[in-house]
Formats: structure tokens, C-alpha cells, sequence
């Protein structure tokens, strides 16, 4: 493979093509975000301070196809900081279509009545990051500046708004959470929470007896889910669902990044593609013979890679979403048969 063919891969994508290749796009409107979480990646990212103003946005959008619904997830940094510039984008894409599917991910410290507003009426599907009771959530999760409890500031929110059952959560499974899995869930499912999502930490250092032990943590989960599912018990984990075979170099998704361009990553926009690029084609080579990895995963995990200055293990990411796909291949679960509607 030469050089040249990965460039399309690693500069920015030409923004009259974006909207044809895939109808799933996350925004990050900064890097930016009021929190310092431990397993965070976009922490490090901060000192990038620019933001995609609406101005920006209003330009690049205007290639949008009037007649697709979209997917679009604000990400970030964290979104509600921005919060005058990301209603305007809303109300735009809306305007467009109001079709396309609308998503914020927030850490839900600045949730307001505005926010309320958009989730209540359904403008927008709402995904707290939450992950679980206030001790193994705060492990994690903390502020820049105090010792102050996220997780009493964000249930506080989510009381005073009564949120829950509009919101997702999403949990971040880490080395020092995990043994705690069915635990955090069963707390998010009593406060209320109607979809719940998990992402694995792939940049802490699993070893062998942590990854055997998180494999009996989420074989847990999943039989304690579809015994709940059948006493009646109506809450979805989105996981369990998802159609665990990915059709190798798919894309699946891309990235509206603040300087107005697209991307297959947003980590691309911080790393030295140009003096990285030997590097870069022969992992690009390597992980591109895996099955089951999307081109948006090759893309991120290279440039993780890059940004942690090598200290990712790619073998510890493979051997995960085998044994990810190893579990959902087993129990993927026909929707239909729980007898309520997933919205
Ligand atoms: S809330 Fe999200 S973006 Fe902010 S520090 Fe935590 S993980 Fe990172």
C-alpha cells in the first residue's frame, strides 16, 4: 500500500462528499468540558480551544441532503457549555429535516430548562454519562478545580428536571470499575433510566485475569438482563441489540470537528499525520487484516496510539472486540420478543 492511499483517511474529507458516504455524524463543537474524568482521552485535548461557531456550521451544512434523516450526535468536549450555539444548530438541522435524529451526550452538569425543554418535547435523545452509584462513578468522574461530587451535582439535575426517564446513560467500564458492573447497573435501572449504553476503557492496561473477569462480569450482566426482561422489568441495554457483525473497512461514521472540516476520527485532527505517515501505513496495514474492525476504529486506534506516544496495545483492543462479539453472538437478543417498544 503506498502512502498516498491512507491520505483520504488521515486530511480532512472534502465536505461536499461527507453526506453520501454515511448518514451517522457526531459534532464536537470544542474539545472543551468542565470535568477531568480519568479514562478521558478529550481531557488532554483542551489546549485546542477552538469552537465551531454557528457561522461555520451554517456554511458547512448547506451540502446537507435535504431528503435523508441523519443521525447526528453532539459529543465533544462537553456541548452544553456552548449551549446558545448548539440550540441554533439544532433548530437548523430540524429545519432541514425534521427527520434527522438528534443527539447530546453530556456529562449533565449544566443541564437546564432548555435542555429539559428539547428532551421532554423529544427534539433530542438525551445520553448522560453516569457509571453507577456515587462511589464508583466518582472514582472516575471528577472536576477540574474541587473535590466536589459529580455524581450527587448530576442526579441533582436530573431530579430538579425529572429526567430520567427521557435520558440515556451511557457507562464507561474501566479497570478499576468493573467488578462492579452489575451493581452500577442495577443502580442506573432503579433511578429510573430507560436505555442504558456501555464503552469499554480500551486505553487502560487489561491484563489476561482482568479481561477473563470482565468476561464473566458481562456474561453476568447479560443473563441477569434477559431474566429481568422476561419478569417485566421494561429497560433496554443498547449493546444487546446492536448487530455485532461490522462488515471490515465499513464507515460507519464521521466527525464534525470545530475547525468546520470532517473527519473518520476526531483524534485525527491532533496528530502530525505528515511526520507520522511510515508509522501510520504499516499499522494502518496491520490492523486493516483484522476482521470485524470498521474503518473508524483503524483510524482512531492509530491515532490513540500516536497521541499516547505507543503506549496503546492494540492486542488488548482486538482480544476485546472478539470477546465482545464472542458474547453478543451468543446472546443477541430478537427485540421483538421482549414485548415492548425501544423507542
Ligand atoms: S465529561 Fe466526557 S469529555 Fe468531559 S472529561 Fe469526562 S469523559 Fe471527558
Amino acid at each position: 500500500m503506498s502512502p498516498s492511499v491512507i491520505d483520504k483517511y488521515f486530511l480532512p474529507l472534502k465536505n461536499r462528499d461527507v453526506f453520501s458516504i454515511t448518514e451517522n455524524f457526531y459534532i464536537d463543537i470544542s474539545m472543551v468540558c468542565n470535568l477531568n474524568c480519568r479514562y478521558c482521552n478529550i481531557v488532554k485535548l483542551q489546549k485546542y480551544r477552538e469552537v465551531l461557531t454557528f457561522d461555520k456550521f451554517e456554511v458547512v451544512i448547506k451540502n446537507i441532503d435535504p431528503n435523508k434523516a441523519y443521525n447526528i450526535t453532539f459529543y465533544g468536549g462537553e456541548p452544553l457549555i456552548f449551549l446558545k450555539e448548539l440550540v441554533l444548530m439544532i433548530e437548523l438541522l430540524k429545519k432541514i429535516n425534521p427527520q434527522n435524529k438528534i443527539s447530546v451526550f453530556t456529562n449533565g452538569i449544566l443541564i437546564n430548562e432548555t435542555v429539559e425543554k428539547l428532551a421532554k418535547s423529544g427534539v433530542i435523545n438525551l445520553i448522560i454519562s453516569l457509571d453507577g452509584e456515587k462511589t464508583i462513578n466518582d472514582m472516575n468522574r471528577k472536576y477540574k478545580y474541587n473535590k466536589k461530587s459529580v455524581y450527587k451535582d448530576v442526579i441533582s439535575n436530573l431530579k430538579k428536571y425529572s429526567l430520567f426517564e427521557y435520558s440515556n446513560v451511557n457507562v464507561v467500564i474501566s479497570l478499576n470499575n468493573y467488578k462492579y458492573l452489575e451493581k452500577s447497573l442495577s443502580h442506573l435501572v432503579e433511578l429510573g433510566f430507560k436505555n442504558i449504553n456501555f464503552d469499554i476503557d480500551y486505553t487502560a492496561k487489561w491484563s489476561d485475569f482482568d479481561l477473563k473477569n470482565l468476561r464473566i462480569k458481562i456474561l453476568s450482566i447479560v443473563k441477569k438482563y434477559f431474566s429481568d426482561i422476561k419478569n417485566g422489568k421494561k429497560y433496554c441495554i443498547s449493546n444487546f441489540f446492536r448487530n455485532p457483525v461490522k462488515k471490515n473497512n465499513n464507515v460507519r461514521y464521521l466527525f464534525l470537528m470545530p475547525d468546520g472540516n470532517f473527519y473518520y476520527s476526531e483524534y485525527v485532527r491532533f496528530i502530525d499525520y505528515k511526520n507520522h505517515k511510515q508509522e501510520i501505513l504499516k499499522f494502518f496495514e496491520r490492523l486493516a487484516r483484522y476482521d470485524n474492525m470498521s474503518i473508524n476504529e483503524i483510524v482512531s486506534g492509530i491515532c490513540m496510539y500516536i497521541l499516547h506516544k505507543g503506549k496503546i496495545n492494540f492486542d488488548i483492543f482486538i482480544k476485546i472486540e472478539k470477546m465482545m462479539k464472542e458474547i453478543l453472538n451468543k446472546f443477541t437478543f430478537d427485540y421483538e420478543n421482549t414485548g415492548w417498544n425501544r423507542k
